[in-house]
């Protein structure tokens, strides 16, 4: 049965994107079958992954049952590696999907049939706590939090805990932190040391000893549609999400 692992940060432009491909690519690359689903309606993901964003059926015609999300999961040019594409109108289902009683599980219950298919499920989120969020939490089994290593940074994580804690008690009793990520972290910069520390100092326990660099081959990477890992595999960008891949699978 595959681990879902949802990629939240309410706060936009953190890393959850770019986590969610470079760690979805080390993961298939050590052989396992991964599923990246796009649940943005930015479709980054889908896009940064080399698909177009008006694929024929995503996760929103799974979201509202008009076809299932095997129907809707296509191949990449990375072995091992399947996205469920998102579509700009995921937009929509933010409003529609909250009018249906139990719309909180959708996502969890149109994952089901094929959760035994991959070892690994990554939910890449939109930035918000909204219904798309909540069901991405409901459906996954842990979270990874990215926090960009800049000033700000604490700003409302306290609150996502507090949300994910609420989700926890109500929806998903499985649901668990698996860590906290500093991403785009600039090891030159007073600041970049001064965040990692803080967050560090704030919660022992939650953050990965992997720390992404602020890395030019990283942010290139989505333009040529693939992930860094493929895109400039020696590069210190790749390097770190290797790193990561090892240590979320050691944690569990
Ligand atoms: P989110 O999904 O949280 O909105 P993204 O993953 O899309 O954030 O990242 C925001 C921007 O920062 C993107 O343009 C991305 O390419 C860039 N970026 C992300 N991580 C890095 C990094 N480690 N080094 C350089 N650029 C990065
Ligand atoms: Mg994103």
């Amino acid at each position: 049965m595959g681990t879902a692992y949802a990629i939240a940060n309410q706060k936009g432009g953190v890393g959850k994107t770019t986590t969610a491909i470079n760690l979805a690519a080390c993961v298939a690359e050590a052989g396992y079958d991964v599923l990246l689903v796009d649940i943005d309606p930015q479709c980054n993901a889908t896009v940064g992954l080399g698909l177009a964003k008006d694929a024929r059926a995503t996760v929103y015609d799974a979201l509202v049952g008009s076809v299932t999300l095997e129907e809707v999961v296509l191949p990449t040019m990375i072995e091992h590696l399947w996205v469920a594409p998102a579509g700009p109108d995921l937009a929509g289902a933010t409003v529609e999907l909250p009018r249906v009683a139990g719309s909180e599980g959708t996502l969890r219950r149109a994952l089901e049939p094929i959760r035994a298919r991959f070892a690994f499920i990554l939910l890449d989120c939109p930035p918000s706590l909204g219904p798309l969020t909540v069901n991405a939490l409901v459906a996954a089994d842990r979270v990874i939090v990215p926090v960009q290593a800049e000033y700000f940074a604490l700003e409302g994580l306290a609150g996502l805990l507090d949300t994910l804690a609420l989700i926890q008690r109500e929806l998903n009793p499985r649901l668990t932190v698996a860590g906290m990520l500093l991403t785009m972290h600039d090891g030159r910069t007073r600041l970049a040391q001064d965040v990692e520390r803080e967050v560090r100092t704030h919660f022992p326990e939650l953050v990965f000893d992997t720390v992404i660099p602020r890395n030019v081959r990283i942010g290139e990477a989505p333009s040529f549609g693939r992930p860094v890992t493929h895109h400039d595999p020696h590069c210190a960008g790749a390097d770190a999400y290797f790193a990561l891949a090892k240590e979320v699978a050691a944690r569990g």
